[in-house]
């Protein structure tokens, strides 16, 4: 389908982190504003670390320590203020002062019936942790509007409406696409830059919700698929998606292109660069999404299409989850017997835990879960029915790429390539686009490297 509606160009915590960072930003809205039409759509992503503090913050109201909330909360309008004072003249700066002001009179409110009440509510929790973003869309607005772009905040809370999952709300779509339509695209069509905070919503009723961690990925494109987006730009602190993950594996290259469906498979693999849901409402209009660095903006990043450019590349990239969970269940007698893997499956769907790889084997089932708060319950209902064993601290690599359909021998020697390190599980999905291993965390640091070299360099 061919879009015509605006860019949304997101902007991710390190982009924002202070003022410098800000007036990069400031530049790279202000050129794609002369090189096009429309007026760009922005959202950003609280300054970084402030999400962080934000959810100790809330942890630490909880046990009472008043002082050193009302601390965190200085910090907080501390660093605000300090970006605020770079970046405007006091003569231009007194509306937006105010209107952060509102947000901490806002959050110093929350956290101390937080501290009354011991505990925060989960919609107590989405409407402290939203604030980082309400109040860091107020700072670019207005940076923006300074920087000679006219600009219009928007309320997040107006534009994203979700169901009432807090913490990891799920976007409803027609109901969000009434808000765009309401309060984005009259601000499009009168030439106004709209700058919105990432990662919040708010339900049918108007209750702050949050979308989960790195959910400003999402916001964009939630939003870029409710304006039928032109493109939809990912802007963060590295020049794409690399080939690994640059914290683990020296020297990944950028990988200019990729399809929609490897950029779903390493972003569920823990590329964190992206959040993975962003790319299903990109598909759902086929629309190109782009990651790009906000330190280097000539760079060309990497673009995310249904079709991309055949590459003669072997593999895309590879990923890794770290610190998942193996459970393997066995039982001699039912294995295959009819409804036992739904058995097993409904115990994991009890207690709300995703697993993310499965095998089997005559006699037993492995998954793996990442979160393992309701491991002890889970253990103990599938004991009910067959013996369970339990091995922690593994890790999930995963190699990714279309090519692994056409050629086998690919999947050989991604397995080839982990040689000599003991594999817990190995699977590969039945889109063939990607081979899972799992191995000890502990050798995943030299198993990645190793597949890399293999691969890509
Ligand atoms: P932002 O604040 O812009 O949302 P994130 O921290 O969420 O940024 O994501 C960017 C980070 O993702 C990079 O700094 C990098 O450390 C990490 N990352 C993990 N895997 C990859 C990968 N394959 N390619 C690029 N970055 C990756
Ligand atoms: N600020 C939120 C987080 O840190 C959302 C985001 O940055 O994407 O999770
Ligand atoms: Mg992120």
């Amino acid at each position: 389908m061919a879009t015509a509606g605006p860019i949304v160009m997101k902007f991710g915590g390190t982009s924002v982190a202070d003022a410098d960072a800000i007036g990069r930003v400031v530049g790279i809205v202000k050129g794609a504003r002369d090189s096009s039409g429309l007026p760009p759509v922005v959202i950003v992503s609280a300054m970084s670390g402030v999400t962080d503090r934000l959810l100790e913050l809330t942890e630490a109201a909880g046990r009472r320590r008043d002082a050193h909330v009302l601390n965190g909360v200085a910090d907080l309008s501390r660093r605000h203020f300090e970006a605020l004072e770079r970046l405007l003249p006091p003569e231009s700066a007194s509306d937006v002062l105010a209107e952060i002001a509102a947000h901490l009179d806002d959050l110093r409110a929350l956290l101390k019936a937080t501290a009354i009440l011991r505990s925060a509510s989960p919609s107590a929790h989405d409407a402290i942790v939203s604030s980082g973003e309400l109040m860091n869309s107020r700072l670019l607005a207005a940076a923006l509007q300074h920087g000679g772009v006219a600009t219009a905040w928007v309320d997040p809370r107006r534009a994203i409406v979700t169901d009432d999952a807090h913490t990891k709300a799920a976007p409803l779509a027609d109901p969000t696409r009434e808000a765009v339509a309401r309060e984005i695209l009259p601000r499009v069509a009168e030439g106004r830059v709209p700058v919105l905070g990432g990662f919040v919503g708010a339900t049918v009723q108007g209750v702050t919700t949050t979308l989960g961690r790195g959910g400003s990925d999402y916001s964009a494109a939630i939003i870029g698929a409710a304006l039928d987006a032109r493109e939809i730009q990912i802007w963060t602190d590295v020049d794409g998606m690399m080939t690994a993950d640059p914290r683990i594996v020296s020297g990944p290259r950028v990988v200019p292109h990729l399809s929609f469906g490897e950029a779903s498979e390493l972003a569920y693999f823990g590329a964190k660069v992206l959040h993975p849901s962003t790319i299903l409402p990109a598909v759902a209009k086929d629309i190109p999404v782009r990651i790009l660095n906000s330190r280097r903006a000539d760079g060309g990043g990497t673009r995310i299409t249904a079709d991309p450019p055949a590459a003669d590349r072997e593999l895309a990239a590879v990923a890794c989850k770290r610190h998942v969970t193996m459970v393997e269940i066995t039982s001699t007698r039912m294995l295959m017997a009819h409804g036992f893997l739904r058995r097993v499956f409904e115990v994991f769907e009890r207690h709300r835990t995703a697993v993310d790889v499965v095998t089997t084997s005559e006699v037993s089932v492995s998954v793996t879960v990442d979160d393992d708060r309701h491991l002890a319950a889970i253990v103990e209902d599938l004991r009910a029915f067959a013996e369970v064993n339990v091995e922690a601290d593994l890790a999930i690599l995963c190699a990714v790429g279309d090519n692994l359909r056409n050629d086998p021998r690919i999947a050989a020697r991604v397995i080839g390539a982990l040689e000599g390190f003991p594999v817990r599980m190995v699977s590969q999905a039945a889109s063939r686009r990607n081979v899972t291993i799992v191995l000890r965390d502990a050798d995943l640091a030299l198993g990645m490297a190793q597949l890399h070299r293999e691969f890509f360099e």
